[in-house]
């Protein structure tokens, strides 16, 4: 199963282009996308937003966290960076705390798939170098909130940007992107044998649901 989160929406349009471009409604195509692919791979797939909406970040990663053997990929749009070039992102290291009672802290349910996540990044970004030239040949590492509460493979992918100055020039990207995540979920995906996976502690109130 494949989380696809489309980022920011709502009361958020994340980076604006020149040309009135946002980058909320580029991922929202952009997901749209993957998400036909992935499913002709015979992925099974969830967005955490359809929509011009803005679910928060606790509400984002607790439909991954609700998932067993599930991945993450957050998609976003640059303000900045040569146009036609992606980058993956996973999260650095990050200190895991004792487990408390066998429950994994909400804020840190990324760290137990660092493997994981930079081996997806990797994969991906691999695929993306291939097509669109001046890429990174390997993942990342940023400090992503998005990223840092979430208990599975997670990484965020950033296409440059909306500072193009023709949006159908960004738009005549997206395939291709859309092709190289799918290519890389696929090459990961014989990678990722899930352990009994441990409990996650609930989110925070404001991000909690019944
Ligand atoms: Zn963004």
């Amino acid at each position: 199963m494949v989380i696809l989160d489309p980022a920011h929406g709502g009361t958020d349009p994340g980076a604006r282009g020149t040309g009135g471009v946002r980058e909320s409604d580029i991922v929202l195509e952009m997901a749209a996308q993957v998400k036909r692919g992935l499913e002709a791979q015979g992925f099974q797939v969830l967005q955490t937003r359809t929509a011009n909406e803005n679910p928060s970040f606790d509400d984002r990663s607790a439909l991954v966290n609700a998932q067993s053997g599930a991945i993450f990929l957050s998609l976003h749009v640059s303000s900045t960076g040569l146009s036609g070039t992606v980058r993956v992102y996973a999260m650095p290291d990050m200190a895991l705390a004792p487990a408390n009672g066998g429950l994994i802290p909400w804020e840190q349910a990324q760290a137990a798939y660092l493997p994981l996540s930079r081996k997806l990044g990797d994969a991906v970004q691999g695929e993306l170098a291939q097509k669109f030239k001046g890429s990174p040949a390997e993942v990342q590492t940023a400090s992503i909130r998005q990223l840092r509460t979430t208990a599975a493979p997670a990484i965020a992918v950033e296409l440059s940007s909306v500072s193009i100055p023709d949006k159908a020039d960004l738009d005549k990207l997206l395939p291709g992107v859309a092709d190289a995540i799918v290519r890389g979920v696929v090459t990961f995906r014989p990678s990722y044998v899930t352990a009994a996976p441990a409990s996650i502690s609930s989110a925070p109130a404001a991000g909690a649901k019944p």
